[in-house]
C-alpha cells in the first residue's frame, strides 16, 4: 500500500515537471529568481522579425514567438538610460521573458594598459548596474586574453578582479552573477576548466557555457558522450547545484587552427545540436540558453523543439 503511494506520487511529479517543461514558464516568477524550474530559449538580442529594434519590443516578440529568455546585447557600450531599464524590466515580467545581459565586447582584465583594464571592469559593472534595474539574473563577458602569460598567471589576475567586481556588487546590493563565458580562440583565457575553477572558487562567479565555443577551441566536444562529459565536469566543480543554474549559448560555428571564426545558421553548421539537446535533457539540467546563430529566433525555436520533442 504505501509503496504504491510512493510510486503515485512519483507519476504525479512526473506529469507535473512534464506541464512545467511544456508550457509551465510562470512558475519561474512564481519562485522568483532563487529556482529555475525549467529550460529556457531565447534569442541574443532582439529578435530579427521583431517590427522595432529596441529591446522592449524584443521580448513582446520573444513571448510571441513562444520563447522565453532574451540576452540584452551592450555590444559597443553600455547607453540605456534608467528609465528605459525599468520599462524593459516591466516588459520582461509582463510577458515572462528571462532577461541576462552581455557586456561589451571589448574587455581585457589581462591587459597591459592598466587604464583598459579600469575601462573593462567599468564595463561589466556598468551592464550589472543597468541589467539589475531590469532585472537581469547574469552579465556575461569575455574575460581575457592570455598574451604571452601561462593559464594559471591569467587565472590569478582574473581572479584578483572578479573577487573585487563580485565584492562591489555585493556592497551595491546588486544581485547580478558575473558570468564570465568559456572563449572560442585559444588566445583568450576562458577553458571551461578555468572557469569552473573560478566559480567554485569565488562567490557570484558562474560560468556562461558557450557549447560552441568550446567546440570551435577544441575542434572537437561535438558528441552526445562529450556535451555529457561537459556536464560531469560541471556536476564536478559546481555540484547538483550547478546544473540548475545554467547559462549557455549556441550557434552553428566556423572554426580552423585558432579556433572560433564566425557564428553560422545551425543546419549550415557541423554542431551537433541533436546530442546537445538530448544531454541537456537527460542532466535535468536547468536555466537558460541563448542562441546566437545569425538567424536567432529560427534556431532558438529549432533548439527548443528539438529538446520538448525528446
Ligand atoms: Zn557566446
Amino acid at each position: 500500500m504505501m509503496l504504491m503511494m510512493i510510486e503515485n506520487i512519483r507519476i504525479n511529479l512526473a506529469i507535473i515537471s512534464t506541464i512545467f517543461e511544456k508550457m509551465g514558464s510562470h512558475i519561474y516568477f512564481a519562485c522568483k529568481d532563487t529556482c529555475m524550474n525549467i529550460l529556457r530559449f531565447g534569442t541574443a538580442g532582439t529578435p530579427i522579425s521583431s517590427t522595432s529594434r529596441d529591446s522592449r519590443s524584443g521580448v513582446e516578440r520573444v513571448h510571441e514567438l513562444g520563447l522565453n529568455c532574451m540576452e540584452v546585447e551592450f555590444v559597443r557600450g553600455v547607453k540605456m538610460g534608467v528609465e528605459t531599464a525599468h520599462k524593459l524590466g516591466q516588459a520582461a515580467r509582463d510577458n515572462d521573458v528571462a532577461l541576462s545581459v552581455h557586456a561589451p565586447y571589448y574587455i581585457n582584465l589581462n591587459s597591459r594598459e592598466m587604464e583598459k583594464v579600469d575601462a573593462s571592469r567599468k564595463r561589466i559593472m556598468d551592464s550589472a548596474r543597468i541589467g539589475a534595474l531590469f532585472g537581469a539574473r547574469g552579465v556575461v563577458f569575455h574575460p581575457a586574453f592570455y598574451h604571452d602569460d601561462p593559464s594559471d598567471t591569467v587565472y590569478g589576475i582574473v581572479k584578483t578582479h572578479l573577487l573585487e567586481l563580485a565584492a562591489q556588487l555585493e556592497e551595491e546590493g546588486i544581485n547580478v552573477l558575473l558570468r564570465p563565458e568559456t572563449t572560442g580562440k585559444g588566445s583568450q583565457f576562458g577553458t571551461l576548466i578555468e572557469l569552473l575553477e573560478m566559480s567554485a572558487e569565488l562567490d557570484g562567479v558562474i560560468p556562461c557555457y558557450d557549447f560552441s565555443h568550446m567546440h570551435a577551441r577544441e575542434a572537437a566536444l561535438n558528441s552526445y558522450e562529450e556535451f555529457c562529459g561537459i556536464l560531469d565536469k560541471v556536476e564536478d566543480y559546481l555540484g547538483r547545484e550547478g546544473l540548475k543554474n545554467m547559462h549557455i549559448h549556441v550557434s552553428g560555428i566556423e572554426y580552423g587552427p585558432k579556433g572560433e571564426k564566425k557564428h553560422l545558421v545551425l543546419e549550415e553548421s557541423d554542431m551537433e545540436y541533436h546530442g546537445l539537446v538530448r544531454a541537456w535533457k537527460e542532466y535535468t539540467i536547468r536555466g537558460t540558453v541563448i542562441c546566437e546563430s545569425p538567424n536567432l529566433e529560427g534556431d532558438a525555436l529549432l533548439l527548443q523543439d528539438a529538446y520538448r520533442g525528446l
